[in-house]
């Protein structure tokens, strides 16, 4: 496929933007790229290089400092603007990063409209901008649509949205969100966290958002072994401001963890349907031990959340009415790994109170109505036969079941 021009285009260039039109079904698309290499080599080759040489003193070729550009980067952005649905991608060095890039665009005194069950490292940039930059951030619940339009107005730069929330499940109606604010506000940007969907499941471009990003540390990559963020936009001029903090501050993703996230990315769709038909089964089961299961295709939600997305992804969690229970069930786990992240190829669980969710203090937990016994279950593509039964083993263990 023509994904781009032939000779790799420097990620600041305007012609980069006109060549992610996807052709095919999404995970045709996945795995669809030329490597536009001189030699037709079948895999993107990794531009190892900080710098390259210009034809004259006068003369600039397309790249000249990879901080600037780099032709492995250049490609994964393309690739991802595809998938994304978007006219430009940025990569970038962590899922952090491209919040933090983004927020680069709030100047002292506007207002950040968030969700309060965000992301736990989204709130610590968060409280850090409000704490040492003037800038005014209000938590509120973004599932209520009358509080979101209560919450706009002129000094609003950002609405920063998450669907569905991690790991409480909790689903916000983006489509509707975003045109919400849109009428309200010409200033105000739609963000999306698109990280627990990724672009198989939902494209939040698609939906009227302004900006989606994710970190390609989960869902992108799939295997665990780098840390990456991708931002996608279709404003130009939004992409080029973006674009000059990247170059600004030098958090463009390294050549290689770039050539890792486009190896990665080839499978997500098969590692993403698996994993979700996976934690399908696990949801089903769980159920029907008459537990309290949180899964986006469970419960009053269930139905806003499969306007705006393809199906209910690959992160669930349960209640066992009793923290030391869960504390057992985790231990007792053989495949499961205790591990915070998603996303990965490998089953996970985490005890969220006690793990990722740990810096946010009881007080604020409790008021959130963030159950301390919540075990999270991030669902791999092994044998789903396995994973329950290891699942049936330890909750036997742990005395919630009686054992068969
Ligand atoms: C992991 C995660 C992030 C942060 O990404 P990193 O790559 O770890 O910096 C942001 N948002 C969500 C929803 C995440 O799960």
């Amino acid at each position: 496929m023509d994904n781009g021009p032939p000779s790799p285009a420097p990620s600041n260039s305007t012609s980069v933007h006109a060549a992610n039109v996807m052709r095919y079904e999404l995970d045709t698309e996945v795995v669809y790229t030329d490597s536009n290499d001189q030699f037709r080599s079948s895999s993107v080759p990794i531009y190892q290089t900080a710098t390259f040489k210009q034809d004259s003193l006068s003369q600039m070729g397309d790249y000249d400092y990879t901080r600037s550009g780099n032709p492995t980067r250049s490609h994964l952005e393309r690739h991802m603007a595809k998938i994304m649905g978007a006219s430009r991608a940025l990569a970038v060095s962590s899922g952090m990063t491209a919040l933090d890039v983004l927020t680069r665009l709030v100047r002292p005194g506007d207002e950040i409209v968030a969700g309060n069950d965000l992301y736990g490292g989204s709130n610590r940039l968060l409280k850090y901008l409000a704490t040492n930059q003037s800038v005014i951030v209000h938590h509120i619940d973004t599932t209520d649509i009358a509080m979101i339009r209560s919450h706009i107005n002129p000094r609003t730069r950002m609405v920063l949205l998450e669907s569905p929330t991690n790991p409480l499940i909790k689903i916000c109606d983006i489509q509707s969100v975003s045109a919400a604010v849109h009428e309200l506000s010409d200033r105000a940007l739609v963000v999306v966290d698109n990280t627990m969907m990724s672009p198989i499941n939902m494209r939040p471009l698609l939906l009227g958002a302004d900006v989606s990003y994710e970190s390609a540390t989960k869902f992108l990559c799939g295997h665990h072994d780098i840390m990456a963020g991708i931002i996608a936009v279709n404003d130009v001029k939004l992409g080029s401001d973006l674009y000059n903090v990247i170059n600004a501050n030098g958090c463009g993703l390294a050549p290689f963890d770039c050539w890792l996230l486009l190896r990665g990315v080839k499978t997500l769709s098969v590692r993403f349907e698996k994993q979700q038909s996976n934690a399908h089964l696990i949801a089903t089961y769980l159920h029907g031990l008459g537990l309290k299961v949180r899964y986006p295709s469970i419960g009053p939600a269930a139905e806003i959340h499969s306007r705006i997305a393809r199906g209910p992804g690959a992160v669930l969690s349960f209640e066992t009415g009793d923290v030391a229970v869960s504390e057992r069930i985790v231990e007792a786990t053989n495949i499961w790994g205790i591990s915070v992240s998603f996303g990965c190829v490998n089953s996970l669980i985490s005890l969220p109170c006690k793990m990722s969710h740990a810096s946010i203090d009881p007080k604020t937990r409790a008021e959130r109505q963030f159950p301390e016994d919540l075990i999270r279950l991030c669902v791999g593509i092994e044998n789903p036969n396995d994973l329950i039964a290891d699942l049936n083993q330890a909750l036997a263990k742990s005395g919630l079941i009686s054992k068969q």
